[in-house]
């Protein structure tokens, strides 16, 4: 009998739970901020940015970081349209209008002189999503962002030991936003975090996420603006922190099973997420995209995975596709490149064989 082959599932061992078993019995009263504050301080110096703040998840950190930048009805937020829905729900809550522009076809990220043409003067913010892992390019358009006085933020949900020029995901734009949900590299369950070198922002972001009290109100029960309640509890910190001290075994994991599936599948006409000079990629999610012109059935991949017990997944869906937005099918790289594309099952302790397993359906229907 074959086992079945999980698209994701956390790496959970013993620290993980003698962290939550601690904080379930003793992480209350006096100690029921501990967990929380050793994890944004851990994530903080793992990251090498000045602030951190642990939420909820990653929606509601970007909701509360573009809030305090001051988005707002009426104006444009600029991202990718090959994305996940979360990145830009949050620009929604705001009265904004996300605004979809085209992938380049090598990284699956933000087109930057895409960005350029699309810039308009309601243009508030860019979110550079760093999707499955893969860097956007950062250089280009924090340049874009500083010609134009626009902030760039990050979507960094995806690339948790991804880096750019030594630079760690996340921490390059005004802000970033972090997620661990079940099915990321580091994981809480549900959570994120927040982070940022910016001091007022950082303060802005803090009180908006204590239901707007600020820091320096001492009256209880006084908030001075209305604010957010995004908070992760000390038990789910708990499982952050032993994560945390984890990362660096996470993000080997993840990468070796990329590298492993990268061997096996090195003479078929695909492409998988590229790893250009200067970067890292923490290979969140292995995902092979077939050459333009090849006899490629995705859904008959698919349908094989399932009958053999594996999941996979098709690639993010262009969001300008959905129905509460608007179409922009000019996007051409993103409409086409997710009917070329599968992501693979990838979770931290997948055995090589499995792997092959994986490969061997990747080779029968790809052959070329
Ligand atoms: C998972 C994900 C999110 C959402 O994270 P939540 O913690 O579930 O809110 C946002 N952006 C990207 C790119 C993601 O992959």
């Amino acid at each position: 009998m074959t086992s079945r082959i999980h698209y994701t599932k956390p790496s959970i061992t013993d620290k993980e739970i003698e962290y939550a078993t601690d904080a379930a019995t003793n992480g209350w009263g006096e100690q029921c901020y501990a967990y929380i504050e050793r994890f944004e301080s851990a994530f903080r110096k793992h990251l090498g940015v000045k602030h951190a703040i642990a939420t909820s998840s990653c929606t509601g950190a970007l909701h509360m970081g573009l809030a305090a930048l001051g988005v707002e009805a009426g104006d444009e937020v600029i991202l990718a349209d090959t994305n996940w829905i979360a990145s830009a729900a949050p620009i929604t809550y705001l009265g904004a209008t996300p605004v979809f522009v085209d992938i380049l076809s090598d990284s699956w990220c933000l087109d930057p002189q895409r960005v350029v043409e699309a810039i308009t003067p309601r243009t508030k913010a860019i979110v550079a999503v760093h999707l499955y892992g893969n860097l956007c390019a950062m250089e280009q358009l924090l340049a874009i962002g500083e010609q134009h006085g626009i902030p760039v933020v990050e979507d960094a949900a995806e690339a948790i030991g991804s880096s750019y020029q030594g630079k760690a995901a996340g921490s390059m734009g005004k802000f970033g936003a972090f997620s661990f949900h079940g099915t990321k590299t580091m994981t809480t369950g549900e959570g994120g975090m927040f982070v940022t070198n910016d001091d007022a922002l950082y303060d802005r972001v803090l009180a908006l996420s204590n239901h707007g009290r600020t820091r320096s109100q001492t009256k209880q029960f006084w908030p001075d603006l209305i604010g957010f309640k995004y908070k992760m509890s000390n038990v789910q910190a708990a499982i952050g922190c032993a994560q945390v001290e984890r990362v660096a075994e996470l993000t080997r994991e993840k990468r070796r099973v990329f590298h492993t599936y990268q061997e096996l599948l090195a003479d078929l006409p695909l492409d998988m997420n590229p790893e250009p000079q200067g970067t890292r990629n923490g290979f969140w999610m292995p995902t092979i995209v077939a050459y333009r012109g090849t006899d490629f059935d995705r859904e008959a991949l698919l349908h094989a995975f399932r009958a053999d017990q594996i999941d996979g997944r098709v690639f993010f869906w262009p969001l300008s596709g959905l129905a509460m937005f608007e179409s922009r099918p000019e996007n051409v790289v993103s409409y086409e490149t997710c009917l070329r594309a599968v992501n693979l099952p990838s979770y931290h302790d997948l055995s090589v064989s499995d792997i092959e397993r994986v490969a061997a359906h990747v080779r029968a229907h790809l052959k070329g």
